[in-house]
């Protein structure tokens, strides 16, 4: 798993389904979050090039 959080402190953004415009990769479970699926986007405060899409509950279960 790509977790953000070895990078240090993170800010977790909420992507509402109408935000959604574009499908992304999710890398808690390597699926598609299709285009209009409410999720969140998880930037390094260090590194917000790396930030990643993930769905709520992957980011919410992740080890
Ligand atoms: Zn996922």
């Amino acid at each position: 798993m790509d977790n953000p959080e070895v990078l240090g402190e993170v800010e977790v953004r909420f992507i509402q389904p109408y935000q959604a415009r574009k499908p992304y990769a999710c890398p808690g479970c390597n699926r598609d979050i299709p285009a209009g699926l409410g999720h969140v986007v998880v930037v390094p405060v260090t590194a917000p090039d790396l930030r990643r899409h993930w769905h709520r509950g992957c980011w919410e279960g992740r080890r």
